[in-house]
């Protein structure tokens, strides 16, 4: 449903080459963590799978179709940025809403997929609020909520949590893991924090300054790290 290949992805800005040659399958289902230093290139790789920005050269593959020239909104993908982005003049009901209204859905449809995402999400009594009368992590939540709505098949989050108080971070987390059980949907998440890439991922990708250094299981990474750099990142201490 919601696999995704990448093939020789590259993207330059001008003479600044930020992604040289990434070649990733990510399996239909799969929960799969993209970690990193800072400037590395997550967030662009995130970006283009989103297509919010063109790849330079390389293929972006999502469910069998080859889709770099299909739009955002035509991708099936919800993407959770760490900034909420929610419309501080809308209800969480409408915020919630908004995106499926706006690609064309009815008001009954609508409504069902809003009340099935907030049920899954604990929002029912928020619903009428404004997001300023919410905390971060409740934004966080409606956040989440929003992309739910739109059935995607394929979720991007950027660090989605980063913004959070430790606590919050955790609670969350745990809701995001139960999240991907329960939709069965394929997700794709950035992180600094080795907790949550240990905790979260099926498979754990390892960037550096554009290039995969190594993709593995969390714990295949931890004790067998290919190199100093992945060892420096997630590895046990040698
Ligand atoms: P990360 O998310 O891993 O911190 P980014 O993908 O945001 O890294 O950025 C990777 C590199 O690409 C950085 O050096 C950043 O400055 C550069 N970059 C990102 N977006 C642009 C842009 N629109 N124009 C020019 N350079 C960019
Ligand atoms: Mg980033």
């Amino acid at each position: 449903m919601g696999s995704l290949t990448l093939t020789a992805v590259t993207k330059s800005f001008g003479a600044t080459h930020v992604i040289k040659g990434v070649d990733l399958e990510v399996a239909d289902g799969e929960f799969c963590v993209f970690v990193g230093p800072s400037g590395c290139g997550k967030s662009t790789l995130l970006r283009i799978i989103a297509g919010l920005e063109d790849a330079t050269s390389g293929d972006v593959v999502i469910d069998g179709r080859r889709v770099n020239d299909v739009p955002p909104a035509k991708r099936e993908i919800a993407m959770v940025f760490q900034s909420y982005a929610l419309y501080p003049h809308l209800s969480v009901r409408d915020n919630m809403g908004l995106g499926l209204k706006q690609s064309g859905a009815d008001a009954a449809t609508v409504k069902e997929r809003v009340a099935a995402a907030s049920a899954m999400l604990s929002l029912d009594p928020l619903l009428e609020r404004r997001p300023a009368e919410l905390s971060g992590g409740q934004r966080q939540r409606v956040a989440i909520g929003r992309s739910i709505v739109r059935t995607p098949k394929l979720f991007l989050f950027d660090e989605p949590l980063s913004n959070l108080d430790a606590a919050l971070r955790v609670a969350t987390r745990i809701e995001i893991a139960r999240l991907h059980r329960e939709l069965g949907a394929t997700m794709i998440y950035v992180t600094h924090d080795q907790v949550e890439a240990m905790t979260l991922a099926d498979r754990i990708v390892v960037l550096n300054a554009g290039r995969v250094e190594q993709v593995g299981a969390p714990m295949t990474l931890y004790n067998d790290p290919a190199n100093m750099f992945v060892a420096g990142f997630i590895g046990s201490p040698k």
